[in-house]
């Protein structure tokens, strides 16, 4: 996977990466429509002195759903508890975190849609009824005690809601769909972390970052840092223009922020499959991309340009990426 589009930050990377989450609502840039939901869900929550109903977020990487996570943990005064689907291997790991839950706490499942099913059955008793059925025994003889746990809220986020089964999809209360930002939200967050971070960055070279940064916050912050690096290098007080062009040139990520994994999906499916339409699994072949990386990280941005369709018979390139590629005049050599 890219090195920018990469979830994890790394060791060193940790606590900056959490300085920079907002931490209130207020503080949580964009998003707009979600957050008026959220204020009057937690408002009213609160009023009653209930836990939330559960809460769906979803989106593509790096939008902000952990981010979120913790700002409704935070309004609503409440602890969270942080995990994830592919983290959780044995129903009896989910039974162990559910029961350790005290009232009022916010479970976090990141990757819900990647839980195993038969896990994800323990889940429709503690959503519906706050309880955990265990079974003890085997065969015939097998009972069923049910536990009761305390009131809690479950926030799952996922980057493919269409994978989530819909039983589980049901028992949310409320379901948030992250869009991805505009430009202008996306500039915000990189002039807001450019203060965090103590590196004033210029209007104009805040403006080339967001114009880069795929419209995700988490890539825009990513990109910020590797131009902060550069500007500390040549002994620079701020950010200008010129550095941010500087770091991009390096970086080998152009006006749209595709990089060279992005460049190469496209170009192997313009030259080598005549644009498409072609599976997604011949293209993680013939490019040594994961599926769930190209499906998951690069595909989503590439769609919202209008540079690729999805049609059943799979991916094809537009126009307007052949375009921007300079292979413009490539379908009629094909
Ligand atoms: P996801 O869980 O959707 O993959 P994260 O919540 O981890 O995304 O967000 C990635 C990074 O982007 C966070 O570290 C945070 O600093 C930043 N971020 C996300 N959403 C916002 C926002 N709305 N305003 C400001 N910064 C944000």
């Amino acid at each position: 996977m890219s090195e920018l589009l990469q979830p994890q930050a790394t060791a060193l990377e940790v606590p900056q990466e959490q300085g920079l989450r907002p931490k209130t609502l207020s503080e949580y840039i964009g998003q707009e429509s979600i957050k008026k939901n959220l204020d009057i869900f937690i408002s009213a929550a609160r009023k009653r002195k209930d836990p939330l109903e559960h809460v769906l977020l979803y989106g593509s990487a790096g939008l902000g759903k952990t981010t979120l996570a913790h700002v409704i943990a935070h309004e609503m005064n409440a602890n969270i508890r942080v995990t994830s689907g592919p983290a959780i291997e044995k129903s009896g790991d989910l039974a162990a975190i559910l029961s350790s839950l005290q009232e009022g706490d916010i479970l976090f499942v990141d990757e819900i849609h990647r839980l195993n099913r038969n896990i994800e059955e323990v889940l429709y008793p503690a959503m519906e009824d706050f309880a955990l059925d265990i079974i003890i025994g085997k065969g015939p003889s097998a009972k069923t005690i049910r536990l009761a746990l305390p009131p809690f809220t479950l926030i799952g986020a996922t980057t493919k809601i269409s994978s989530l089964s819909s039983p589980l999809r049901d028992r949310f209360g409320n379901i948030l769909h992250l869009d991805f930002y505009n430009h202008e939200d996306i500039t915000k967050i990189i002039t807001r972390s450019s203060k965090i971070l103590s590196i004033p960055i210029q209007n104009d070279a805040a403006e080339a970052v967001a114009s880069r940064s795929r419209r995700t916050p988490r890539v825009a912050n990513r990109l910020l840092k590797r131009v902060r690096d550069m500007a500390q290098v040549h002994d620079k007080e701020n950010i200008d223009n010129q550095t941010v062009e500087d770091t991009m040139k390096i970086l080998g990520i152009d006006l749209l922020g595709l990089d060279a994994i992005d460049r190469l999906l496209l170009r192997t499916i313009i030259e080598k499959y005549k644009g498409g339409p072609v599976g997604l699994g011949t293209l993680s072949a013939a490019t040594g991309e994961e599926i769930r990386t190209i499906e998951e990280v690069y595909e989503p941005y590439l769609l919202q340009l209008g540079f690729l369709n999805r049609t059943p018979k799979g991916r094809e390139v537009t126009h307007m990426a052949r375009e921007h590629l300079g292979l413009g005049g490539q379908k009629a050599l094909l």
